[in-house]
């Protein structure tokens, strides 16, 4: 299911991406009593399903085989690199059967071993998410695990009964593998949710991508699942595949987070030039007006030396998703720099990219970054400059906007600007006076 590196889009990779809530220095919030919460109910179900759970051989070996099956999966990951920005894996394949053909309680401890190994083998992140991912693991594993056995309680490794029947064995574990996907984003999204509350319910849950790749981990986890409870050596078949399939699922997320800013998930500056000359062609093929917003946050050094990095990162996300929140889908925004930000306009002539540029300027006025007394606003300049009036390519037009950008610094900040007439290439210096 969503493991926990991080990624924008992804629903474990809200969280990693939000720098959680309560991190400013002590500040009690949700995300504080959330997460020692979800991890107190693993280990106190773990410690009433242990004297419980009477160890059968077969049970057992069942368990080896699929921990050692998620093992070496984690070790191919490992090979291929998973840098921030790769949030997704198979290990589901290895959660699910874990979950339907054994008691409850090997389902809370598969992801103990499995994430432990993530955590030194392939990628270390913050303790706090590692631990609550192996709790929501752990817990939805369980769930899903207690509905099937109260269904069918012979299922039991070596026991498939409702594997040859089929009905209602199969459409059970479809829906059970389900409920495990389920409850373990609802887990993770809460958490998410605390940690970035400017993310919408619906960007932390619905995401189509995310739901596809949701569905293929289902999949593979209940054909894992049969194939396994026919007769475990055909484990042996089901591995290579599945690694396979991970190791491709992966090479597409690399190729994703070689496109995107891994701190507020907006294009980074390459991929946001490249695509923004081919916006440009066309506009120049189609004779459609086209405009570029330069956008600067307004002393962003203060906030760092007043709030901290940490807060200054919040506040580059929390401007992030202002900005991706008020733009079309075919705008295209990017992170240009530290704290600067650039917004192509297809179709907008000098009106409409003003009045864009306005509207941006005003939602990130009344933007508030929680901080540790109180919140944090932030203003925006802008430079603004239209396609064939200020520049015939991507070069000329990042020039003019830069340009337009210095006169707003100039003139006082928090304002939008286009170049002037007399512009002449002037360096942006400190020091520009403040309405
Ligand atoms: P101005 O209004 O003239 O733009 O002033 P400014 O303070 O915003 O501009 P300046 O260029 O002096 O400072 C930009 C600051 O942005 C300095 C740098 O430490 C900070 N910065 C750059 N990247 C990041 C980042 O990823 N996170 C954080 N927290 N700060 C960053
Ligand atoms: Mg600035
Ligand atoms: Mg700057």
């Amino acid at each position: 299911m969503t493991a926990v590196q991080s990624s924008a889009g992804d629903r474990g990779g809200e969280l990693a991406r939000r720098p959680p809530r309560q991190g400013v220095r002590g500040r009690p919030s949700l995300l504080g009593g959330y997460v020692p919460t979800v991890v107190a109910v693993h280990l106190a179900l773990i410690v009433v399903a242990l004297p419980r759970t009477a160890p059968h051989l077969d049970d057992l070996l069942t368990f080896g085989a699929l921990l050692a099956c998620g093992a070496v999966c984690i070790e191919a990951s490992r090979r291929l690199g998973m840098p921030a920005g790769v949030a997704r894996d198979l290990l589901s394949a290895w959660w699910v059967p874990v979950a339907l053909l054994l008691p409850p309680l090997y389902a809370l401890l598969i992801p103990i071993p499995l994430q432990v190994l993530l955590q030194f083998r392939v990628r270390r992140t913050l303790l706090y998410r590692r631990v609550l991912v192996t709790a929501a693991l752990g817990l939805s594993g369980a769930a899903a695990s207690v509905v099937f056995h109260s269904v069918v309680p012979e299922s039991r490794a070596g026991a498939p009964g409702w594997v040859v029947e089929g009905w209602p064995g199969i459409p059970l574990a479809v829906a059970c593998a389900a409920l495990f996907a389920v409850l373990n984003t609802l887990i993770v999204a809460v958490a998410a949710h605390a940690a970035g509350p400017e993310a919408t319910w619906r960007d932390v849950l619905w995401n189509r991508e995310s739901l596809t790749l949701d569905v293929v981990e289902l999949c593979v986890g209940v054909l894992v699942t049969v194939t396994s409870a026919l007769a475990l050596g055909m484990l042996a078949l089901a591995l290579p595949p599945v690694v396979l399939l991970q190791r491709s699922l992966m090479h597409q997320q690399l190729q994703a987070a070689a496109r995107t800013d891994a701190k507020t998930g907006l294009l980074n500056a390459a991929a946001w030039q490249r695509e923004a000359d081919t916006e440009l062609s066309r506009a120049q093929r189609t004779h459609d007006p086209l405009a570029l917003l330069l956008i600067d946050i307004d002393h962003f050094k203060r906030v760092n030396d007043t709030y901290g990095h940490l807060v200054g990162d919040q506040v580059l996300v929390g401007v992030a998703s202002t900005l991706l929140g008020q733009l079309r889908d075919y705008d295209m925004v990017g992170r240009f720099g530290g704290e600067e930000f650039v917004v192509l306009l297809p179709g907008a002539d000098t009106v409409e990219a003003c009045r864009v540029a306005e509207r941006l300027r005003g939602r990130v006025r009344r933007l508030a970054v929680p901080a540790e007394d109180g919140t944090v606003g932030v203003t925006i300049s802008v430079g603004v400059a239209l396609f064939r009036m200020h520049g015939g390519d991507l070069i000329e037009l990042l020039a003019a906007a830069d340009l337009a950008l210095y006169r707003a610094k100039q003139s006082g900040r928090d304002r939008v600007c286009l170049p002037a007439l007399d512009d002449s290439r002037a360096p942006r210096g400190e020091g520009a006076p403040d309405a």
